[in-house]
């Protein structure tokens, strides 16, 4: 008999849902866009109501095409965006103010208080991050500070936090529950005793009562009623998005990694049984906890990546479409010097310099629109290089095979460049929806459907890999135009 499993996707910009049967193949699924909320410039919100209602819609959705095949559904996991906060009344379950989300600012003078404060080092050593608005506590901070009463509440146990996932566990289970991978993004847990940090919890004035119980992700989270879903079902796996797209992608082992090219890229490296440290921006988190052993990931991302690619179509309009990209770059046999880097909102990892600008160089009276999507195209390539070899510099280990997924994955110019460039194969999995199909891996270990990592390995099917076509020579010379182009973008 079949088994499926239901997977929840509450991204950023949609909701998902991803039915599974046993073997990791989809059998149906529904998305809905979610409301971006801009009340001012550098702040985003998102309608915490519209969050669950848009995800339980999806999931009917899913489900309902199952027809009578609903019987074979035999629990549900979860993967969600990161960091974005939510804060909601104990005892009605409503919020008590709009979902921050982890692109939103509007907390980074808390984060230069708290840098003032000297607490850089200690953030760094107990959480692996780095002080920033990005992540959960100064979100809930700020909205102390506006709500001095939300505070006292808290402390009186009426109003709660969590992340998405704990604010989806609490409507669809009523448990107030998270999982490690979520946990450690908000700046507030730590990562070796793997737990909330007493002393991060004190210094910060947060309410220790008002944090949901963290669980491993792959564990009992609780049981959707049968008015939501038409049958029980529980929730078996639960992992932050990027966390999840690294199981997904079957990184089980030390030094795999994974580039997941969407609006930005999120590049995870496996680091194994020990958390390895960055000096130069790189971001610790566990990557999962089973049977009580945690793996650690070291995680870096690039800021616009396929964002340029809608830049070009929208704003320079010199494609009609993003996936012409592919054909229009391969129609050059080089980028004849034309390079393009993209720091729009300045630069990350290795460069960190928020002053950047984005920059297109090298043009020559034979430079046409090709070289400029071209470049673009080289330039996703070039950023998620630097952030992969800084890894690799960090870390001491070496990855063999880089796991791509995300929208932009299917540019096939894109992946055979981003090979040569760094030198290694580059593989696309048939499946690139490898954050739900994490979070189904994580649900279907608990459920027995897989007996270990090995099993779920061996299930993962690769679609294409790219290999390195160039020599070194020609490598260095591409890389040191680059660098060039980026020196330039750091004096604009
Ligand atoms: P996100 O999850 O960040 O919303 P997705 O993983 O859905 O992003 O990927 C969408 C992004 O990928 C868009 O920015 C789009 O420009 C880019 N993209 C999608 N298909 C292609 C393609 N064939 N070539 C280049 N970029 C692409």
């Amino acid at each position: 008999m079949p088994e499926y499993i239901l997977a929840l996707d509450q991204g950023t910009t949609s909701s998902r849902a991803i039915v599974f049967r046993e073997d990791g193949s989809e059998v149906s699924s529904a998305q809905k866009e979610i409301k971006q909320i801009f009340p001012h410039p550098g702040w985003v919100e998102h309608d915490p109501t519209e969050l669950l209602h848009s995800q339980i819609d999806v999931a009917r959705a899913a489900l309902e095409r199952l027809g009578s095949e609903i019987k074979y559904l035999s629990s549900a996991c979860l993967t969600n965006q990161r960091e974005t906060t939510l804060l909601w009344e104990k005892e009605t379950g409503s919020p008590v103010y709009n979902a921050i989300v982890w692109q939103c600012r509007r907390s980074s003078s808390i984060c230069d208080e708290l840098k003032k404060r000297g607490f850089a080092e200690l953030i760094h050593k107990k959480t692996g991050l780095l002080i920033d608005a990005y992540f959960s506590a100064t979100k809930i901070l700020w909205l102390f500070r506006q709500y001095p009463e939300l505070m006292k509440r808290a402390r009186n146990g009426k109003i709660l936090f969590g992340t998405v996932d704990s604010w989806l566990l609490y409507n669809l289970t009523g448990m107030h529950l998270t999982d490690i991978t979520n946990a450690s993004r908000t700046m507030l847990f730590n990562i070796n005793s793997l737990s909330w940090d007493e002393e991060i919890l004190e210094e910060l004035c947060i309410p220790p009562q008002m944090l949901p119980k963290v669980l491993p992700s792959c564990a009992e989270f609780g049981i959707v009623g049968k008015e939501i879903f038409a049958k029980e079902v529980p929730i078996l796996g639960v992992a932050g998005d990027q966390q999840a797209a690294l199981f997904g992608q079957g990184c089980f082992k030390k030094g795999s990694m994974k580039n997941t090219y969407g609006t930005g890229c999120f590049i995870l490296m496996n680091t194994g049984k020990n958390p390895c440290y960055s000096e130069k921006g790189l971001i610790t988190s566990p990557a999962w906890v089973i049977n009580g052993k945690a793996t650690y990931a070291i995680e870096g991302s690039v800021f616009i990546a396929g964002a340029l690619i809608q830049w070009m179509r929208d704003r320079l309009k010199i494609i009609k479409d993003v996936r012409e990209s592919d054909t229009i770059a391969s129609s050059l046999e080089g980028n004849e010097g034309v390079y393009l880097v993209p720091a729009f909102v300045g630069l990350g990892a290795p460069h960190w310099n928020m002053d950047a600008r984005g920059i297109i160089c090298g043009l020559t009276r034979n430079a046409g629109y090709e070289h400029i999507v071209r470049a673009g195209l080289e330039s996703i390539a070039y950023q998620s290089h630097d952030v992969i070899r800084l890894m690799e510099k960090e870390t001491g280990i070496r990855a063999n095979v880089l796991k791509a997924d995300g929208g932009a994955c299917k540019n096939d110019f894109l992946m055979q460049f981003q090979s040569d460039i760094l030198g290694k194969s580059v593989a696309r999995p048939r499946s690139v929806e490898s954050t739900a199909l994490g979070a189904f891996y994580l649900a279907g270990l608990r459920a027995g459907i897989f007996s270990g990592v090995a099993q779920i390995e061996k299930s993962i099917r690769v679609d294409r890999e790219f290999h390195p076509g160039i020599g070194d020579d020609k490598r260095a010379q591409l890389l040191q135009g680059w660098e060039r182009a980026v020196r330039k973008a750091l004096l604009a």
